[in-house]
């Protein structure tokens, strides 16, 4: 029999320190890698210029030293990746899979409809009729179809993408290349086969299996955990101002993480140190136990006093 290898990947985007929704990500794609004696590899999702924090990125790699990770090879740099993705785009370009789009943001959100994630671009480049020269962006064409896909954790999606999404950009106008052409294209090139992250990404998985098929590259099997959110629901993230990640607080940080998994750690493995809460955690994981919704609502202060 053979099987084929697992490589898994933690794929953060350096906007600000590793927080803990990012640290449960961090936390299940690693030990699914380990549970299937994959390779787990990590890749700073560094393309969005504007939203880019400096020193971010070396604090994220330091926060995992520190919470013990151990990835295999060396840190993935998106900015070093502009060369891929350019000619993925070119590929794209001869297939007539995507069009030039001139409309500013003001001139979409004048004829668009909301989609499950932002407005739905109402197609007035999609013909190629427009005199406008200069800037432009690169949008993909979507089909008039259902995308579907069984999430590990969540279970069947199904996403008509012309009708919830629209054509997407790949490359902005301002020349920043967008997080989704940039994740399939590093997925493909590092070998990547299973995708675990944040339930956040659920609705761009159909955009990145529909790229993955334009481009010829395997489709990789996705699990989305469910995100942290408030008492009243909201998402805890950076932006909202999430609980940094205390130094000294690890073994606690980690166990938490494990319990929002649906790990059941036991309570004694709060005192125990990190090495031998990581032996625990990598014999006792069961993809299976976490809670198979889109969030998650904790009260965060409580457990960190
Ligand atoms: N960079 C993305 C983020 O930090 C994650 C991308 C992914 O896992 O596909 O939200």
């Amino acid at each position: 029999v053979v099987v084929s290898p697992y490589v898994g990947r933690f794929a953060p985007s350096p906007t600000g320190h590793l927080h803990m929704g990012s640290l449960l990500a961090a936390t299940a794609s690693y030990l699914e890698a380990r549970a299937h004696s994959g390779r787990w590899l990590l890749r700073i999702e560094d393309v969005d210029r504007g939203r880019i924090e400096v020193g971010a990125a070396d604090s994220i790699v330091n926060a995992l030293l520190r919470f013990g990770f151990e990835w295999d090879g060396p840190v993935l740099y998106q900015s070093s990746q502009y060369s891929q993705y350019r000619a993925a785009l070119s590929d794209l370009i001869g297939d007539g899979r995507v069009y030039p789009c001139f409309c500013s943001r003001r001139e979409i959100a004048l004829h668009a409809r909301s989609g499950v994630d932002g407005v739905v671009y109402p197609g007035t480049c999609r013909l190629g009729v427009t005199k406008k020269r200069g800037a432009h962006s690169w949008r993909m064409r979507t089909e008039d179809r259902d995308y579907s896909f069984l999430d590990e954790i969540q279970g069947w999606q199904t996403q008509n993408l012309a009708k919830d999404v629209g054509d997407f950009v790949l490359l902005r106008a301002d020349g920043c290349w967008a997080y989704q052409l940039a994740v399939v294209v590093d997925d493909a090139a590092s070998g990547v086969t299973h995708v675990v992250r944040g339930a956040d990404l659920l609705d761009s998985s159909p955009r990145q299996i529909a790229l993955q098929q334009a481009l010829g590259l395997p489709t990789v099997k996705y699990a989305h955990i469910p995100l942290l959110a408030d008492l009243g629901g909201e998402k805890l993230s950076k932006q909202n101002k999430a609980p940094a990640l205390q130094i000294g607080s690890e073994v606690l940080q980690l166990w938490q993480c494990l319990d929002f998994l649906g790990q059941q750690p036991p309570v004694e493995l709060q005192s125990a140190d990190l090495k031998n809460l990581w032996l625990w955690a990598f014999s006792a994981w069961d993809l299976a136990k976490i809670p198979k919704k889109r969030s998650v609502s904790v009260t965060l202060e409580a457990k960190n006093e």
